[in-house]
Parts: C-alpha cells; structure tokens; sequence
C-alpha cells in the first residue's frame, strides 16, 4: 500500500498498522519543518522520494571505533538505499509509533541522500576535516566525545556525524550550530 504524504511517498511494506501510518504525518511534517529551516544550503532538494516503512526485526549494528575501544550498539531503525535513492524504516507492530525518534532518523537517512547525490565535494571535505579535528581535539572517553558531538554513533565517520547532527539539529551545542553554518551555509 503507498500513500502521498508531503513530498514523500509512503509505502507500508508490511505489518504497520494504520494507526502509525497514520501519525507517520506528524513524522513528516517535523521533517520537513527542520529540513526547510536548516543552515545547510540547498538541503531542501533531499525532499522526495520513496520511504519504505516495515515492523522492525531484530537487526543489530555494531560500530567499533574509532577511537579503539568504544563499541556503539544498537537497532537499526533507518537506513538509506543508494542504489534506489530511496529510505527504509522501521517500527514496532506494537507500539504507538515515536515521532520525535522517527523524525531524527528519517533526518539522518536523508542525510545520507544529501551527502552522496547533492553536496559540494569541497564542503564535504570541509566537514571531514573539520571531524577529525574534533575527533582528536580532547578527551576520548565516551561520556566526553558525547559532549564535542550531538551523539556517540557521530564518530563512527564524517558522514555519519553529518547525519546525526542533522538528526540533532534542534538540540545542537552553539559550537556544534556555528560549525555547520560555517561549512555548509
Ligand atoms: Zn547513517
């Protein structure tokens, strides 16, 4: 079954009920809220597409590092599907669907579109440099990296720390604010 929703088109792959179908509005127009009011320029162009959304199994991702010894676990609940330029989701047949958790990961997978279809390969180099830099600026224990970045899964790569902070954009540190401006704007 698919549904027009805003700039997207929905599609419930399976198992979703129409409840959460249904608030996945909510999701939606958070998204598009944050996407249009963001300091990254042209970010507004990763608003289409398809999104696929399926009851969630029991898939893990497990990131070590860097720095060596910080093992980042957890759920996939979204991932990008570059080939098809398209979005994939999870959620639970249970559950009332979470708007805030969904919308920051429907941010961060389009993230990812915006990354590898419409950025500038300079800035993307900028915002490498700029990770790294944060990256080895302090301390490398977690509870500290959680503080230079909007989220520990952030230093897995630049890719993914651009990604979360914009999944973060609304509770982003001044320092963390000025950056992507300065990068990206
Ligand atoms: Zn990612």
């Amino acid at each position: 079954m698919k549904t027009n929703m805003g700039p997207f088109i929905l599609h419930n792959d399976g198992g979703v009920t129409n409840q959460n179908m249904a608030r996945f509005g909510q999701v939606v127009d958070e998204v598009v809220r944050v996407v249009e009011g963001s300091v990254v320029s042209g970010l507004a162009q990763v608003l289409y597409g398809d999104i696929h959304i399926k009851v969630r199994g029991r898939l893990i991702i497990r990131t070590i590092g860097p720095p060596p010894g910080v093992r980042i676990e957890g759920r996939i609940q979204g991932r990008y599907l570059r080939a098809d330029d398209a979005v994939e989701l999870r959620c639970f047949k249970r559950r009332k669907l979470c708007v805030d958790t969904l919308s920051g990961v429907l941010l961060h997978e389009l993230g990812h579109r915006f990354w590898s279809k419409h950025s500038d390969h300079t800035r993307c180099r900028q915002w490498a440099y700029y990770s790294h830099r944060l990256r080895i600026s302090g301390s490398k224990e977690p509870s500290e990296l959680e503080k230079r970045f909007p989220s520990l899964y952030s230093i897995t790569c630049p890719v993914e720390h651009f990604c979360e902070t914009l999944a973060h954009t609304d509770s982003l540190s001044g320092e963390q604010s000025r950056a992507l401006a300065e990068i990206w704007n």
